[in-house]
């Protein structure tokens, strides 16, 4: 299997069986939309003082981005706010940096490097972040990608 196939049975698997799908009561939450493609995503997040204690999304959109939400929840939960911005930002710029280099090991969430070849999904792999980044800043909000 190459590497190519491993990361798309990822993504197929995620987006099939999404992880930490549903609503989390009394959560920070945000909204995003990402007009271009139509996927929607609702992101819930408690934190313990500044650390991701629970985390979970719903969502009605493509496979990217529904994979991305589901790998996003897995990844976040139990990080501090700090990592979490971090990772985000690493991720950004490795789906639309060309010459992108790794500065940090963001695990699984590797998959999604393919995306950069096909710009106009590279907002589908983004939204569940710029959600979630808003819902960590405790406002309900809804956050549009364009
Ligand atoms: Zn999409």
């Amino acid at each position: 299997m190459s590497l190519q196939e491993l990361y798309q049975e990822v993504i197929v698997d995620h987006s099939k069986s999404p992880r930490n799908f549903g609503k989390i009561d009394r959560a920070s939450h945000a909204e995003g939309y990402n007009p271009l493609c139509g996927d929607k995503v609702d992101v819930y997040v408690k934190l313990d003082g500044n650390r991701v204690k629970e985390i979970s999304f719903k969502g009605n959109g493509c496979a990217i981005s529904t994979a991305s939400a589901s790998l996003m929840t897995e990844f976040a939960k139990l990080k501090t706010i700090e990592e979490v911005r971090k990772v985000s930002d690493e991720f950004q710029s490795m789906i639309t940096h060309e010459d992108y280099e790794p500065h940090m090991d963001i695990g699984k969430l590797a998959v999604f490097q393919g995306v950069r070849e096909f710009p106009t999904r590279v907002k589908c792999a983004t939204l569940a972040w710029h959600t979630l980044k808003s819902a960590l800043k405790g406002r309900e909000e809804i956050v549009s990608t364009e």
